[in-house]
């Protein structure tokens, strides 16, 4: 699943290519990929528009529109978005197809839990899903203070609340994981009894792999392309995830997997307290 930093590498691929160019039209495959209007009138607002800029919200891209309306991608477990220079043909799994004035932009996702939606942009804040996002772990106005705060909203491990996206938008398994090795903390703990001390390492740890993530151009466990179609890197920088039953490159003690907050995860209990 696309986590904070591969829909930022998403979104930065996207940027060089479909930044301020026409959309000529759009083609939908599968109808419903596309939620929140019908779809003829999606093709309709799409027609003829700009995209004016791109941004990114947790986990979702944002397309905005010189119409004044905002392109909303959620890619779940296996969308991509895909720009293509030429025409190129659809496979069962391309759902929708926008085209510009110079090249394809491919929505497809073979699981099909990923969504588009188009909602004007004012009332953007408005969106449930959006208005319900924690903070930007990156922003520069996040910091450790207040990612204590969002944590002590919660009563659950502190695996369970990093992947809780109302208390922290963009992370997800892998660098919940990554980030909990980092930090010395054991992904099972309650957040009461964190430290100071700890909190502020994890701050530091959840900034350091989201930007060597994004800076890897993402990381393809599996499915992960960005929107020229390649493979990130960081999977060969991962530190725990995908690592189970692997000597630890730190300690070298064999890491454990267990099920935390329902989803399988890997730590050391060598490096992690
Ligand atoms: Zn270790």
């Amino acid at each position: 699943m696309p986590e904070l930093p591969e829909v930022e590498s998403i979104k930065r691929t996207l940027e060089k290519n479909i930044l301020k160019k026409r959309i000529l039209d759009a083609k939908i495959f599968w109808p419903s990929a596309v939620i929140s209007v019908p779809g003829e009138d999606f093709v309709e607002l799409l027609k003829d528009k700009i995209i004016d800029g791109l941004s990114r919200r947790g986990k979702y891209l944002l397309l905005h529109l010189d119409n004044n309306y905002t392109l909303i991608v959620h890619f779940r477990m296996t969308g991509r978005l895909v720009y293509y220079k030429e025409k190129t043909t659809v496979d069962k799994h391309t759902h929708v197809v926008i085209c510009l004035e110079q090249g394809e932009l491919h929505y497809s996702d073979i699981r099909k839990f990923g969504r588009i939606q188009i909602v004007s942009t004012e009332n953007i804040h408005d969106v449930p899903f959006l208005a319900k996002l924690g903070p930007e772990p990156l922003d520069e106005s996040f910091n450790f203070i207040l990612l204590g705060q969002q944590l002590a909203k919660k009563k659950s491990s502190i695996k369970a609340a990093l992947l809780d996206q109302t208390v922290l938008a963009g992370l997800g398994n892998i660098y919940t994981d990554e980030a909990l090795f980092k930090a010395g903390v054991l992904p099972q703990r309650n957040i009461e009894s964190l430290k100071v001390s700890e909190i502020i390492l994890l701050y530091d740890s959840i900034c350091e792999v989201l930007k060597e993530g994004i800076k890897a151009g993402g990381t393809s466990f599996r499915d992960y392309r960005d929107a020229n179609g390649n493979k990130g890197l960081f999977q060969e920088s991962l530190m725990v995830y995908g690592r189970a039953g692997q000597a630890c490159k730190v300690c070298g003690q064999k890491l454990t997997k267990a099920k935390v907050a329902g989803r399988t995860t890997v730590y050391c209990l060598g490096c992690q307290k």
